[in-house]
């Protein structure tokens, strides 16, 4: 498979790997790899991480490995295992054979630590948590030497095996690296290396330890052990990266990956951290990570979203060093752009109302061809059937329209697509005075739609035949939050409090085309003159369910175009 990559020119990280490849360093090896930490979906900012790692990879037709850094017991478990290997092949990345664990290093990480023991480069510290807060200082204050930092090399080296053998409880004793207690980067005041859990089973290694490495250790470490070249990450790791190169530099290990940093993805109206997005699926205000209104991959993908529209996104963002918010806007725009050119044109009425065409002669049918995709010639014509009695859209009837309204009203003539002209001759009327069927004529000299005599229309309507409609449920979805930075919140106000109330609704008594009756789920549609519509994963033939993606009206092109102003 290939990818198309847009760049114009390269960005800093892949212009540093080809100065690297053409100075010839890494034995003219490149190994990129995506490190997810196994609690949680991926959501859109893991994407351009992906896109990243991968597609340089790509380019370079070198490896990229996927890395699960599974070293906190507490929170990761298989089934995010699965759904994360699950979203990056959908994406259309592939890591082969080159697929691994930081837990398979966790024999080998505990050899590392010991020989950082024995080179008197880290201690184990009896300080409590606190404690070690409290001497750990302040961005201005110098912080202060533990009393256990002086501890021999044979005392760190016994106790190290015995908080291992689990003689110790939680909270009790930590590894610590033996820095620099004044360091100006807090990250240096002798970071803790390994910690003691007890109470969790590990996905994949059960109680086998009761002892864990921290991120930075086992980070850079693993990078090593693989052979990773270019360690690519985001922003907030930079001041982690004196700690990266320490740890290397201080033991014997096989290699020196260069960290290198890039900023991450945010985006308007939506929270991109694991930890809140799981705050969101437990506390049921959707309904899980592949909820359509979620920025998590497989929400994205339900909702209706392509892969292409996603890789085309984080190309369009590109790879900066400074941290920014994209409007939500661009990942809708690159979402049309793919689906106009690949969508399958249908038509379907959201909130219908019944349209009976008094001279259409009754029993008669004519099939009415229809063009599937006027962007791809290739995708041919179907045909749609006519008859007396149809749908349209209730708000395309105003009984007593306003000036600008050029839609269907009493006595007044639209174009119903594919097929006629049609004039409403009268609007009936149920007990409460609500419309509730259109008696209207047409002019059988307009099939096609247009009249012989040249005289026009102002507006021309989508349509479904009664006879053969497909009954369906139609989700409309809005954004999750109602204000562009949920996370903004003054004092203890919650994110959740900024979500949108009104970001999902249901409309139950649609009426589609008879093609749409053997929609499979994941098929995407262009709903005439409605938007972009995704049928359900829940979705069976004898209950439709589609998902609005993404409306017609693109509000990128207009900010594109305001901006070049
Ligand atoms: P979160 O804050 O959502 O929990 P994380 O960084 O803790 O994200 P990881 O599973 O550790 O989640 O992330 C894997 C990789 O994806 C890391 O290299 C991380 O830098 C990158 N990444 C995470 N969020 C973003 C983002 N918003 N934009 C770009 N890259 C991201
Ligand atoms: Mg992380």
């Amino acid at each position: 498979m290939s990818i198309e990559k847009t760049h114009e020119s390269l960005d800093f990280i892949r212009a540093k790997v080809a100065e690297d490849l053409k100075a010839g360093k890494n034995d003219g090896r490149v190994v990129t790899r995506f490190p997810p930490e196994p609690n949680g979906f991926l959501h859109i900012g893991h994407a351009k991480s992906i896109c990243l790692n991968f597609g340089i990879a790509q380019e370079n037709d070198a490896p990229c490995h996927l890395r699960f850094d599974d070293t906190n017991p507490c929170k990761e478990e298989d089934k995010y295992v699965e759904a994360i290997q699950e979203d990056i092949k959908w994406l259309g990345f592939d890591w082969k054979d080159d697929l691994f664990y930081a837990s398979d290093y966790f024999e080998k990480l505990y050899q590392y630590a010991v020989e950082l023991i024995a080179k008197g480069k880290a201690y184990v510290d009896s300080l409590s948590p606190d404690e070690i807060r409290q001497y750990r200082g302040t961005l201005t204050e110098p912080g202060k030497e533990s009393p256990h930092r002086g501890r021999s090399v044979e005392e760190n080296l016994d106790l190290f095996t015995r908080m291992k053998n689990g003689e110790f409880e939680e909270g009790d004793c930590v590894l610590r690296a033996k820095i620099d207690m004044a360091s100006p980067h807090i990250v240096m005041r002798d970071p803790a290396l390994y910690r003691i859990i007890k109470r969790a089973e590990h996905h994949r290694t059960g109680d086998k330890w009761c002892i864990y490495p921290m991120y930075d250790f086992a980070h850079c470490l693993s990078d090593s052990i693989e052979g990773i070249t270019h360690s690519l990450c985001t922003l907030e790791f930079a001041n982690h990266r004196p700690l990266y190169d320490w740890i290397l530099d201080a033991l014997d290990v096989p290699c020196h990956p260069r960290q290198t940093e890039f900023a991450r993805l945010n985006l308007n109206y939506t929270i991109m951290s694991k930890r809140k997005l799981l705050q969101l699926v437990e506390e049921n205000h959707i309904q899980g990570w592949d909820d359509p209104r979620m920025p998590t991959i497989s929400g994205l993908r339900r909702r209706g979203y392509t892969p292409e529209a996603i890789r085309h996104f984080c190309d369009k963002i590109g790879i900066a060093k400074v941290e920014g918010t994209v409007d939500v806007a661009l990942l809708e725009h690159c979402l049309r752009e793919d689906l106009n050119r690949r969508a399958q044109r249908v038509m379907a009425v959201l909130r219908p109302i019944k349209v009976v065409i008094e001279n259409y002669p009754e029993g008669q049918v004519e099939e009415m061809d229809c063009i599937n995709n006027p962007e791809d010639p290739g995708a041919g014509t179907r045909k749609v059937p006519f008859s007396r009695t149809l749908y349209i859209e209730r708000d395309d009837f105003m009984e007593d329209p306003p000036k600008k309204f050029f839609r269907l009203a009493p006595g007044r003539e639209v174009r119903l697509r594919y097929a006629y002209f049609i004039k409403c001759e009268e609007a009936i009327k149920n007990g409460q005075g609500e419309v509730v069927e259109l008696r209207c004529t047409y002019d059988p000299e307009t099939r096609g739609g247009n009249a012989p005599d040249g005289r026009k229309v102002k507006a021309t309507l989508h349509w479904v035949p009664a006879d053969g409609a497909v009954d369906a449920e139609v989700r409309l979805y809005d954004r999750l939050f109602t204000v562009e930075n949920p996370l903004s919140g003054k004092g203890k106000e919650d994110f959740t409090a900024h979500i949108n109330l009104h970001s999902m609704e249901a409309l139950t008594s649609c009426k589609m085309e008879p093609s749409l009756a053997d929609a499979d789920p994941g098929n995407s549609y262009q709903f005439e003159r409605l938007g972009y519509f995704c049928a359900d994963k829940d979705s069976t033939a004898g209950h439709l369910i589609f998902n609005r993606a993404v409306s017609l009206r693109d509000q990128w092109a207009k900010i594109e175009k305001t901006q070049k102003k």
